[in-house]
């Protein structure tokens, strides 16, 4: 079932969804399934996987031969995906970015999920890998997400990269990424705006939103969307700190703020531990507010932690 039809049946209901990242290459699936089985009893009806591209070098051998070494994978995504729905009967959401395909890759990819009875993706440009620096898109692949939501959208109405085929239509539900501080490339706000408002216009079902720790942000993006006239559900991202060095880590990886009076909380802690405690109330306040605002969803990034997600979601559920 569709991300959409899931929000429209809950009928203003808040519901609980989570994302989960694949394991490291040559990690066994277990270490899904056990970041998943506690989450399971806030009954959600679908659960994002993210895409990672592999990071690699290229290394110059004494014999003067240069070989590329991959040095870090994170490979399995839509395996992973077939074995949540197969699993658990919930719909799983692969993340599908433009990094490192061709628009042939992509088609295949779509095919294979469409195979699977995989009924949502979330259409990403995908991050930069650290050797490129900045991101380079494929020569035969994609420079913005917005453009391959158009090859989804063909492949929905049945038109695929060479031919037409009305019976082989897929008919994916496409959700997007939206950012209430604004993507960490975009000169500002409005700019990114105009640029979000074009995938939208490309065929975007849904936003989820980058993780933010000031409900503010999120309530001006969502006010801005709809005078823009944006009507699509926009499902807030939480993300609970846990360690202290996410004062630090957070705002470098996901380009956001965090509030004085959260900072000045964890620096405080003695530990892990009490950093740990102090995230989980933040997320609780956080998360009764929102369902206060009336969010379709609240959706976790779990990477790879259950615990504290499992806590905050006991309390508001
Ligand atoms: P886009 O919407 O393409 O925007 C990228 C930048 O280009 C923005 O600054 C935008 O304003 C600008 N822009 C867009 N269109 C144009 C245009 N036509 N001309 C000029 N500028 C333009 N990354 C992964 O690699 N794997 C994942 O699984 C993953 N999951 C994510 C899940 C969520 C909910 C979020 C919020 C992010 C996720 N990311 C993931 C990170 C994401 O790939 C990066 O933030 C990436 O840098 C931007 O992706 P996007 O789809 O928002 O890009």
């Amino acid at each position: 079932m569709k991300v959409i039809e899931h929000i429209e049946q809950a009928q203003g209901k808040t519901l609980f969804s989570f994302e989960i990242l694949p394991p490291k290459k040559g990690d066994n699936l277990q270490s899904i399934f056990s970041n998943i089985e506690p989450l399971m009893e806030f009954n959600p009806p679908f659960i994002d996987v993210t895409y990672h591209r592999e990071e690699y070098e290229y290394k110059e051998f004494s014999n003067g031969s240069i070989q590329k070494i991959v040095t870090r994978k994170r490979p399995g995504t839509v395996g992973i995906c077939a074995a949540i729905q197969h699993r658990y009967g919930v719909d799983a959401v692969p993340h599908v970015i433009c990094g490192g395909f061709d628009k042939e890759e992509t088609e295949n990819l779509l095919i294979d999920l469409n195979f699977l009875e995989i009924d949502n993706i979330l259409v990403l440009r995908g991050d930069p890998i650290k050797s490129e620096g900045t991101y380079q898109a494929h020569p035969q692949g994609y420079s913005y997400a917005n453009q391959l939501i158009h090859q989804v959208v063909d492949m929905n109405n049945g038109k695929y990269l060479h031919d037409e085929y009305a019976n082989g239509a897929t008919n994916f539900c496409i959700g997007v990424a939206g950012y209430p501080e604004k993507h960490f490339e975009s000169p500002n706000l409005d700019t990114d705006f105009y640029y979000l408002k074009k995938k939208i216009e490309a065929g975007a079902d849904y936003i989820v939103t980058q993780l933010f720790y000031d409900n503010k942000k999120y309530f001006s993006f969502v006010e801005r969307c709809r005078e823009a006239g944006i009507t699509i559900p926009i499902i807030p991202g939480i993300k609970p700190i846990s360690i202290k060095k996410h004062l630090n880590i957070l705002p470098k990886i996901f380009h956001i703020d965090i509030p004085q009076e959260l900072v000045l909380a964890i620096e405080k802690c003695k530990n892990n531990k009490e950093a740990n405690e102090i995230g989980i109330q933040w997320s609780i306040q956080q998360c009764k507010e929102l369902i206060e605002y009336g969010v379709p969803v609240l959706h976790f990034y779990s990477m790879g932690r259950s615990n504290n997600i499992q806590r905050i979601a006991k309390s508001i559920f």
